[in-house]
């Protein structure tokens, strides 16, 4: 039996030869190369999840509400108070994780025979979800800042003709957010070249020194906003994440989203956590301070560093990253290595993991130097 493997099945073509996503889990004391949230949730909420998961347990010999209205009602609401554009129900969907948004995004809009473009480095599974969903995958350039090359995204998009286009702002791995007067000119340039649908990743948008991309909305019905409960609201292993949209965007994904996707259980632990927003948000406060230290700090030991409106930071440069993420993991921090020729990212954690990184890096300067 053991001597079966993956390319011995009749697979896909396409899924042959390949990895899984996956960072490595590691049983380390520090731990940074997720870009989690380090706070566990407070007690007070953690009591709220109990009280609302209990209620939603007598009723699991139901199926759930299959348009979580009262989940997406209270989205919106959260939408609109951040960002101050008027978001509704009607614009808002939820899945489980913003992974499986965009699963249902390229589901619809993607799809064999059609592509998806993204500008990398950026987010692995914008390519591993076209990939599963049959959607071909395009990579489009960045300048060696990491900034978006708007001039060759344009030409590409012009070029490639993809149904969809990732813009992920601020960009993940490497921090940098996207000006929206670019997140404007991909727009304009997909919809002379397709139409295709633009979809804008804000997976870390509470962390940013700017505003979320959400009032571009108006008026475009081929854009799409996409979020997550998973880094400022502290509840990744919660598996929620949302869009907004033209309320017809919402309802096209409603044609490939399995019925009951979000299950009673989520629906309840992500409606009490939307009641703690206030507070959750106060631990981004704390993060986007314990960032900005860590940019600091990391320029005053010598390092490069990308300009973070995230959770995170790229760093570098090194000649041989991979050697530096194991002798930062020798000292006790697990960092990303993300396969960025000199660069490696670190998640924003508590002052205490902050410390241990940064005196893992110092040492590792000094080693080097
Ligand atoms: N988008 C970006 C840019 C991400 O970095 C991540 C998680 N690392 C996600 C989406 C997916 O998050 P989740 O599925 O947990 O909502």
């Amino acid at each position: 039996m053991s001597d079966v493997r993956i390319d011995d099945l009749p697979v896909r073509d396409e899924l042959r030869g390949k990895s899984p996503y996956g960072a490595p889990q590691l049983d380390v004391p520090v731990r940074l190369n997720t870009n989690e949230n380090p706070y566990p949730l407070p007690e007070p909420l953690v009591e709220r999840i109990a009280e609302r998961v209990r209620e939603a347990a007598r009723n699991l010999n139901r199926y759930p509400d299959r348009d979580a209205v009262e989940l997406r009602t209270k989205l919106a609401e959260y939408l609109t108070d951040t960002s101050g554009h008027e978001v509704g129900l009607a614009n808002v969907w939820a899945a489980n994780g913003s992974n499986e948004v965009i699963q249902q995004l390229l589901q619809t809009f993607g799809g064999p025979g059609r592509t998806a473009i993204g500008f990398e480095p950026s987010y692995s599974m914008h390519g591993l979800i076209a990939r599963g969903t049959g959607t071909g995958w395009i990579s489009g350039p960045r300048n060696d800042d990491f900034t978006i090359d708007l001039a060759a995204a344009q030409k590409a998009i012009a070029e490639h003709r993809p149904d969809v286009v990732f813009v992920t702002t601020p960009n993940n791995p490497t921090g940098n957010a996207v000006p929206p007067e670019t997140v404007l000119a991909l727009y304009e340039a997909a919809q002379a070249a397709k139409p295709s649908m633009v979809v804008i990743d804000e997976a870390y948008i509470e962390f940013s020194h700017g505003d979320s991309l959400l009032p571009l909305l108006d008026g475009r019905p081929n854009l799409v906003v996409s979020r997550t409960m998973s880094k400022a609201f502290g509840a990744a292993g919660l598996r929620l994440g949302y869009l907004a949209a033209h309320p017809a965007v919402v309802d096209a994904v409603q044609l490939v989203r399995l019925p009951y996707h979000l299950s009673a259980v989520t629906q309840a632990t992500a409606l009490a956590a939307l009641e703690h927003t206030g507070t959750l948000l106060g631990y981004v406060e704390q993060l986007k301070a314990e960032r900005d230290r860590l940019v600091t700090e990391l320029r005053a030991t010598g390092y490069e560093v990308v300009e973070s409106d995230a959770n995170f930071v790229q760093f570098g440069r090194f000649e041989d990253a991979h050697t530096a993420w194991q002798k930062i993991l020798d000292r006790g921090v697990l960092v990303r290595d993300n396969g960025i020729p000199g660069w490696l990212r670190v998640s924003a954690g508590t002052p205490e993991e902050n410390d241990a990184f940064l005196d893992a890096v110092r040492a590792l300067k000094k080693e080097q130097s």
